[in-house]
């Protein structure tokens, strides 16, 4: 399932390239270009920790704040309808790929009962988290 959200040209800074903002299975993507350049920032769906949207008189602005440190995801000039979209389907990713779902215990490998991330299952330490394992 991939979305794409573009936000309207008749807003700050989307007139010549508007901002695009793309939802996959695995995160979301913002792809933004300029005359000089083309940027496109990635967030994976885990590191997402929050979406806001701020709805104007007729556009909303959509925050997407990431844990980890990097800078949050800001897009303006989405019609409501679109804003409100984006969020449920952000909330909808964050609850398939977040602590929500059991992690898989599969073969020789198992979730850390810390971080989640897949370990050996003869792990003693978590090589993610570094804690001591039962
Ligand atoms: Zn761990």
């Amino acid at each position: 399932m991939t979305r794409e959200f573009v936000a309207s040209r008749w807003t700050r800074g989307n007139f010549l390239f508007p901002t695009r903002i793309r939802i996959t299975d695995q995160g979301v993507v913002r792809h933004k270009r300029s005359w000089f350049s083309k940027s496109e920032e990635n967030v994976h769906a885990r590191n997402i920790a929050n979406v806001n949207v701020r709805t104007g008189l007729i556009w909303s602005d959509i925050r997407i704040e990431t844990s980890g440190g990097s800078d949050p995801l800001d897009s303006h000039g989405h019609s409501k309808g679109d804003a409100r979209e984006i969020q449920r389907l952000i909330q909808a990713l964050q609850a398939s790929v977040g602590g929500a779902a059991p992690p898989l215990d599969s073969g020789d490998t198992r979730a850390c009962p810390f971080c989640a991330e897949t370990i050996k299952k003869a792990a003693k330490i978590c090589r993610y988290c570094s804690r001591e394992l039962a």
